[in-house]
């Protein structure tokens, strides 16, 4: 018998962690390997969530963020169904994933944030901080919320760039939100780049068929969107099927939002037509108002949706959960807001109050992408495209 010992260093602050966003029924879990037999969506040649529920009673932090797997988990539910010790493998998963998110990005403490209802105040904080003082610079000292001329359709304040003629609230969303976006870029790029490369790592995928970037993205990244159109993994689940629809939906009305935003932005920062739009007469409202309804169906259908599950105990809601959802309502609900301030005059005075709301909103949405379960619309997708490589290459190596 060999006498060699086997030295395993758990991490107990990664368990905690795990512990403290959902995931406290980790311990539970005695290893019968049920729940990787009844997950539709476990690969033979890798099954989850098993083995992910080991790593996380030990606290792995680098096994588990090599792990593809952990993301092609849908939190359906029939894992959880099925556990004998009602480990709940699917919530430790989305607890999972969280704690991946957080090691892959700088300025952890914004993670935090946004995983604790404590952290609410200081992110709203955090986006004044930025939202305020830009605002001023912009309209050029501190405007009068009450007062729509003053506050956001000031006539007055207008930058001359080039051959373009900005008004005020244009330059303040661009000096917002452009760095924002380039800030979030460059988070998520790095991460999915350190992502990659771990999962090539774990499976030891021989150098041969280490593809570059382009080959990736060519043969897999269309596939892998197809499928995350399609919703084709999340719909083979079975104890909470029903999530299928409004989060195709959310992914829809994100995807309309995405095109209105940036025709918005070569219309009226590029081509300078930046008179406030009619919401009833002018296309790109009409596109932004089907992507604001289907986001109010999408979300709404999950907020009841999520609630009745946790009634059923198929589902738990944790507070990253319930935040980003009533983070995305709120976007939703203000978008319109200020749509409907404009034109209803008992409200008129209002806007300036609502539109300070909607930025603060889609601020926070914006850095959720890197800080919180918003995560999953990339990481997944790597997560997607990752599975779909990995399958080609065994049967490349099979043929
Ligand atoms: S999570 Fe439950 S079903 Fe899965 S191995 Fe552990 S005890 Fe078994
Ligand atoms: S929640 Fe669903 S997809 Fe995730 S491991 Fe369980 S059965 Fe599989």
């Amino acid at each position: 018998m060999s006498n060699e010992v086997l030295k395993v260093d758990a991490d107990l602050s990664a368990v905690k962690e795990i512990q403290s966003v959902g995931g406290d029924t980790v311990k539970k879990c005695y290893q019968c390997a049920t729940c990787s037999s009844v997950c539709p969506l476990s690969p033979d040649e890798a099954p989850f969530p098993r083995k992910q529920m080991i790593l996380a009673q030990w606290g792995f932090r680098d096994r588990l963020i090599s792990d593809p797997s952990v993301w092609l988990c849908h939190q359906c539910g029939d894992c959880t169904k099925y556990c004998p010790r009602n480990a709940r493998p699917g919530d430790v998963l989305a607890s999972l994933r969280l704690l991946v998110t957080k090691e892959l990005v700088p300025f952890k403490f914004m993670h935090t944030f946004y995983s604790h209802l404590w952290g609410l105040p200081i992110l709203i904080l955090i986006a004044l901080a930025f939202i305020l003082p830009v605002m001023f610079l912009a309209f050029k000292g501190v405007p009068d919320l009450t007062n729509p001329i003053s506050f956001p359709y000031n006539p007055e304040i207008n930058y001359k760039i080039a051959f373009m003629e900005l008004p005020a609230r244009v330059v303040m969303i661009d000096l917002l939100f452009l760095p924002l976006a380039a800030f979030v870029v460059i988070i998520i790029a790095n991460a999915v780049s350190k992502m990659w490369n771990m999962y090539l790592d774990y499976y030891k995928v021989p150098v041969a068929y280490r593809y570059g970037f382009a080959t990736v993205i060519k043969n897999y990244l269309g596939p892998a969107i197809r499928e995350i159109l399609a919703h084709s993994r999340f719909e083979k689940c079975g104890a909470n099927s029903w999530r299928a629809n409004p989060h195709k939906m959310l992914l829809y009305a994100f995807i309309i939002l995405f095109i209105t935003t940036g025709t918005v932005f070569v219309l009226a920062d590029i081509l300078g037509m930046h008179t406030p739009w009619n919401p009833f007469t002018h296309p790109v409202k009409w596109l932004g108002n089907i992507g604001g309804i289907l986001l109010l169906y999408g979300v709404i259908s999950l907020i009841t949706g999520r609630n009745k599950a946790v009634l059923e105990n198929s589902l738990r809601t944790a507070y990253p959960d319930a935040f980003l959802l009533w983070l995305i309502l709120f976007v939703g609900i203000t978008g319109f807001l200020i749509e409907i301030a404009r034109i209803v005059p008992v409200f008129y005075n209002y806007v300036g109050f609502v539109y300070i709301a909607h930025i603060i909103c889609v601020f926070l949405l914006f850095l959720a992408i890197p800080y919180s379960k918003f995560s999953h619309l990339i990481y997944r997708t790597t997560a997607v495209v990752f599975d779909l490589y990995y399958k080609d290459i065994l049967k490349k190596q099979g043929s």
